[in-house]
């Protein structure tokens, strides 16, 4: 992508109502814009690592042998009425009248909606386990939406929703989750911390809620060192180890009575970004989701439901990653791979090598944005370290004589200089 014909409008200053530093980075960076509180437009920049946050969530929940759907926004208020939850779930709900007076919802969540298609297509204990999900925008009427995208009303969750024939399917189920959540956060460059939520008021319930570490993050919490040294490239993730590795938050942890010796024991500041829950039939009883088991009897099914905020977690991603010169995106999620700058687009011989080097890495399957515009240098490099690509190449005259570029690193800062072939070996190696 050319930068001459992109849209990209940064901003010199972060308008001042924007309290936390990821917010203040993707206002700068243009990545959103706010339509109305806790209402975003995504540009351009915003969008692709949105899609990309997406992708990876798709792809762990696919390899975790969940099916992938997409259930609507607005729901009728009927199935809501029919699990109970309609009068309980009070303000957060934004509440619609269609045009026959029929009371519908903007929804917040997809228990009821994916309980109904359950039940209308699914009737036989063979046809379990399932897990279906969709990854789509949910409303919730927060009383204090804030921090940009972290807390928005409108934001973009993925659900998945587990149906087991008893509960001993259903801890496999959830447990499949467990591993996926922690592979899909891994692969963002983020180190997640499951934490117990203690069980709800039916037996056998469980939750975890998924924290990710950064400095900024809300709460405290304490955990065995051992999470960031899971191999996640390991055949066979010892799931029950896991689960079992001590993780806590500020209330819950003890430093006397804390079974993790002092050198294992890690603390860090959090940011919920995603949360699992087995729940049994508290949907399935109500709304009538029943397969025939193998003795032939009627059996209510067992659920769990599990959700991630994607859109959470772009903010969640810079404020584990950014330094004070803007965002340093893990590659896995940036919006580029490569910020291509020509320092001399008034050059011939410079603009022509950088024109060259662009379509090479373009040719290689690499994700460039070229700078091609007509700025002074300064404001290229600040826009580059704002945006905050993994890699900054640079061609300049000095080089052009050479025969090499300048490749940067951002997280690191470390420059070399090398021949093209040199550097898109590095690049796709
Ligand atoms: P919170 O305690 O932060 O309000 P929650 O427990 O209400 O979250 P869930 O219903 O478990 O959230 O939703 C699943 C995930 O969706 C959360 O872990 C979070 O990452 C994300 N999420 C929830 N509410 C919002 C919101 N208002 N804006 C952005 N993401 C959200
Ligand atoms: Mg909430």
């Amino acid at each position: 992508m050319r930068l001459s014909r992109y849209f990209l409008p940064v901003l010199k200053e972060a308008p001042a109502e924007a309290e936390i530093v990821s917010h203040r980075l993707m206002l700068r960076a243009g990545m959103i814009q706010q339509l109305a509180a806790g209402i975003y437009n995504w540009l351009p920049l915003g969008f692709r690592v949105l899609k990309k946050i997406e992708q990876i969530v798709r792809e762990e929940m696919d390899r975790a042998g969940a099916i992938e759907i997409l259930m609507p926004t607005i729901q009728p208020a009927d199935l809501w009425i029919e699990s109970g939850r309609y009068d309980a779930y009070g303000p957060e709900m934004l509440r619609i009248l269609d045009r026959h007076e029929r009371k519908m919802l903007y929804g917040p969540t997809n228990e009821e909606n994916v309980t109904d298609i359950f039940r209308k297509h699914v009737k036989s204990y063979r046809q379990l386990p399932l897990n279906l999900y969709h990854i789509q925008w949910k409303f919730r009427d927060e009383i204090r939406p804030r921090f940009g995208v972290m807390r928005g009303r409108e934001f973009l969750m993925k659900d998945a929703y587990s149906f087991d024939l008893d509960a001993e399917g259903a801890r496999r189920s959830y447990d499949a989750m467990f591993v996926a959540y922690l592979r899909a956060f891994k692969r963002m460059g983020l180190t997640a911390i499951p934490m117990r939520a203690e069980s709800g008021p039916i037996g056998g319930n469980q939750s975890h809620e998924f924290q990710i570490l950064a400095q900024t993050g809300e709460s405290r919490v304490f955990y065995d060192r051992a999470f960031e040294e899971i191999d996640f490239a390991a055949p066979d993730l010892d799931i029950e180890r896991l689960k079992s590795l001590y993780a806590a938050t500020d209330d819950m942890h003890d430093a006397d009575r804390c079974p993790v010796p002092a050198e294992r024991l890690r603390s860090g500041r959090g940011i919920e970004v995603g949360h699992i829950f087995y729940f049994g039939t508290k949907y399935s009883k109500p709304m009538g989701a029943t397969v025939t088991g193998p003795d032939g009897h009627e059996v209510e099914v067992e659920m769990g439901s599990y959700g991630i905020g994607v859109s959470r977690l772009v903010g969640a991603i810079i404020e584990a990653h950014h330094d004070e010169h803007g965002i340093s995106w893990p590659r896995s999620v940036a919006p580029f791979t490569v910020g291509l700058v020509d320092l001399r687009p008034d050059d011939p011989t410079c603009q022509a090598t950088a024109d060259a080097l662009y379509e090479r890495l373009l040719a290689a399957g690499i994700e460039v944005l070229y700078d091609d515009r007509d700025e002074r240098a300064g404001v290229k490099f600040a826009t580059m370290d704002l945006i905050g690509l993994p890699f900054q190449v640079t061609v300049g005259p000095r080089g052009v004589k050479a025969g090499t570029v300048e490749l940067k690193e951002r997280r690191t800062g470390v420059r070399e200089e090398l021949s093209a072939e040199a550097l898109l070996a590095r690049l796709t190696g």
